[in-house]
């Protein structure tokens, strides 16, 4: 789902840097860990909150329904 705008237990926010985060380590390729030490989260609850966060986004949104019938719509034109 979205990352969550603040961490559920210090109230950090965090949701401002998990782009970033993901681009540090797949674009710049670095480790996780210096990549969370670069965006400054040094409490591992902050830490967690990026590195346990999964993107599902994407699949889910292969089964909502109104874009779904938008695609419908789209192809039978
Ligand atoms: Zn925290």
């Amino acid at each position: 789902m979205l990352i969550p705008v603040r961490c559920f237990t210090c109230g950090k926010v965090v949701g401002n840097l998990y782009q970033k985060y993901q681009q540090l380590v797949t674009e710049e390729g670095m480790s996780k860990a210096e990549a969370l030490d670069k965006l400054e989260l040094d409490r591992y609850c902050c830490r967690r909150m990026i590195l346990t966060h999964v993107e599902l986004i994407d699949h889910l949104l292969m089964y909502d329904v109104h874009s779904r019938r938008h695609m419908h719509r789209q192809q039978n034109q």
